[in-house]
């Protein structure tokens, strides 16, 4: 388990909350990869493509010993297991699960871009992650994630969950 990676949850069909819990416990139980860290669940308006449901969205960090391809098409699996179907670009899903960092590492392929590519720009992304990995170095951008936050113009309204 010598590497570390940021993975980004969101679903906004069905029971969102309870898929992104269902989705941690799925990641946490699959070979070679073990839940570390998981943030707080977040409500957030729907950017882009603004008329479907609002999202829940939420980071885990995880330990693995999978390369990140490995990673992602195991991640791709679970999506499968929730009976994702792939429509529109955007559009609603059952749950989503991008790897947003994984060593800091670079990689731009067919299959996988690392950094994720939009997350930079994604306060649904960057506000669940700032409270596992806040400190954590962007690579490409070469500021923290806390710094990539509070100085991101975008007003996109995401709220955390209400714990009572
Ligand atoms: P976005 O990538 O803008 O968040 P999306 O998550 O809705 O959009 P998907 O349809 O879930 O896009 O993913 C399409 C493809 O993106 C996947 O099949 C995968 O091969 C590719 N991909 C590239 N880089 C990544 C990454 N870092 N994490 C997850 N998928 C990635
Ligand atoms: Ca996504
Ligand atoms: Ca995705």
């Amino acid at each position: 388990m010598t590497h570390r990676a940021l993975i980004g949850v969101g679903s906004n069909l069905g029971l969102p909350a309870e898929n992104c819990e269902k989705a941690f416990s799925l990641i946490d139980q699959s070979a070679s990869i073990k839940v570390t860290a998981r943030s707080s669940l977040y409500h957030a308006e729907p950017v882009g493509k603004t008329d479907q449901p609002w999202f829940v969205n939420a980071a885990v960090e995880v330990q693995t010993s999978l390369t990140p391809e490995e990673l992602l098409q195991t991640l791709l699996d679970i999506e499968r297991q929730f009976g994702r179907i792939r429509e529109e670009k955007w559009g609603a899903r059952v749950i989503d699960l991008d790897i947003l960092d994984y060593d800091g590492k670079v990689i731009d392929s067919d299959f996988l871009t690392l950094p994720h590519p939009e997350m930079v720009h994604r306060r649904f992304v960057l506000e669940p992650l700032s409270e596992i990995a806040g400190s954590t170095i962007h690579p490409l951008e070469n500021k923290t994630i806390l710094d990539l936050l509070n100085n991101l113009p975008n007003k996109q309204v995401v709220k955390k969950f209400q714990t009572s």
